[in-house]
């Protein structure tokens, strides 16, 4: 069987290149690396392990490509935009390597892991040094190494399931969030989705590494915590210990210094009752659920393989509020899955309007080559997706801003998360149920938990004045 770890010998090789680089490193001005991430909250973590690697071989950061010395795009294949971007993106960094010889580019994560786009960046993005994929991420110190010093380009993808990489160093994102991840992979196979082929079969973190670095980050001075999983309900059923997700989440929660813990993402199918009774009864669990319902009609979530109909999920949400009846939901939705009819997607939208989330992540179907629903006949046309999609948001927005102002009136707590981006004077933080609030007050009190009083509600976000 495979190792599910890498071993210790193999990680203590890796930071033998990173103080090599660092030596390297340290001759004349101070080399500068910009990693730019593309996708999902696991991507961002990746990321952050990434800076981690880049900091610990002697190099500081900066925000634009003409200061770089390293550039790292840690890319997403869940969708052709986000693909395109990355191949467009890419061609322009080849103007600044005719400049700047010497620069290193390298791109990693889900889109490597397809083995037509590493063929083509290798074929036809010659200025390209580094590739590496999901399960690789360990073996960049190395990678870099051989790139510097023997001017070659370095390609580590492999196709296995990858084994877990403990103590990569981190740099994590400041703020008042640290994203820990809890396992990899997916076994699901959901029809349209390219994720079990990109990032392998799921293998949980032991717990023990988990709790270690949730102690790490809470004496840091982070005071939330967002768990990492692409099906974070399956947690633990490929360890021996019997821990499942449910227990992992009142373990976290014993943690001091821990406020609030937050998951996802969750599948409908595997959502327990225990879990709803951890959130129910754990103080720290945040009353908000994801809960990806992805569409309304059973005939496109069996097309879907979701595993779960209409009438077992609306079951689960009645349960879940019947316990908890503050709790704050979102989904995901796709609009026009190739099977899709206008009576399936009616059946979507009145599906949003019983359930009434506080908001949703909708997104058009995007066709990824090697899944089963690529080779799917659509049914309706593009012009036809595109009004649905609207429709859906129309409907949605509606709700959303319904639900919000039932806030008005009313004080939560609320975590301070920095300032506004649009308005320096506006500060941002959210209320347990993740919602987005602005207040005016002073930069001191980011980091803090405040009473905020809700003075008024926008669709997507609500407005507070601090309580003296
Ligand atoms: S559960 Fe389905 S949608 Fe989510 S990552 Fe796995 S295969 Fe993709």
């Amino acid at each position: 069987m495979a190792e599910k770890h890498i071993s210790a010998e193999e990680m203590q090789r890796q930071v033998a290149f990173s103080e090599k680089l660092k030596e390297l490193n340290a001759a004349g001005r101070e080399k500068k690396a910009l990693v730019v991430t593309y996708g999902c909250q696991q991507n961002e973590n990746d990321s952050e392990r990434i800076r981690g690697i880049l900091a610990a071989s002697g190099y500081g950061f900066c925000e634009k490509p003409e200061e770089a010395d390293i550039i790292i795009y840690n890319t997403c294949a869940v969708r052709e935009n986000a693909e395109l971007r990355v191949f467009g993106n890419l061609g322009a960094l080849k103007l600044i390597k005719r400049k700047k010889p010497e620069l290193v580019i390298g791109i990693c994560g889900c889109m490597m892991q397809q083995k037509h786009i590493a063929d083509q960046i290798k074929k036809k993005y010659k200025h390209v040094d580094i590739l590496f994929g999901t399960h690789t991420l360990y073996t960049l110190p190395e990678l870099i190494w051989q790139v510097v010093t023997q001017g070659q380009r370095s390609v580590h993808i492999i196709d296995s399931d990858g084994a877990i990489a403990e103590e990569i160093p981190i740099v994590r994102a400041e703020g008042v969030t640290a994203y820990i991840s809890i396992m990899f992979g997916c076994n699901n196979f959901c029809s349209y989705c390219i994720v079990p082929y990109v990032r392998g079969r799921e293998r949980s973190r032991d717990v023990e590494d988990i709790l270690n670095e949730v102690r790490d980050v809470a004496s840091k001075g982070y005071k939330e915590i967002m768990l990492l999983g692409q099906n974070v309900n399956s947690y633990g059923k490929d360890l021996q210990s019997g821990i499942d997700f449910s227990d992992l989440l009142n373990l976290v929660s014993e943690v001091d210094g821990i406020e609030r813990i937050r998951f996802m993402t969750s599948h409908p199918k595997d959502f327990s009752d225990k879990l709803i009774d951890v959130i129910a009864e754990n103080k720290k669990v945040c009353r908000q659920m994801h809960l990806p319902v992805q569409a309304g009609s059973n005939a496109v979530l069996e097309k879907m393989n979701r595993r779960y109909t209409r009438e077992s999920y609306l079951e689960k949400i009645k349960k879940l509020r019947a316990r908890v009846p503050d709790v704050t939901l979102t989904t995901d939705i796709i609009v026009g899955f190739p099977t899709e009819t206008q009576s399936d997607f009616e059946e979507t939208l009145s599906l949003i309007k019983e359930v009434r989330y506080d908001s949703i992540y909708s997104f058009i179907y995007s066709k990824r080559v090697g899944t089963p629903a690529a080779e799917m006949d659509f049914v309706m046309d593009e012009a036809q997706i595109h009004a649905n999609f609207d429709r859906l948001l129309e409907a949605q927005n509606q709700i959303s801003r319904e639900i919000n102002e039932s806030y008005v009136g009313k004080e939560y707590d609320v975590i301070i998360e920095g300032k506004s981006k649009t308005d320096e004077n506006i500060l941002t933080g959210r209320t347990e149920g993740g919602k987005l609030v602005h207040i005016t007050g002073d930069a001191s009190l980011i980091g803090q938990t405040v009473r905020v009083y809700i003075a008024s509600a926008m669709t997507w976000y609500l407005k507070g004045e601090l309580k003296k």
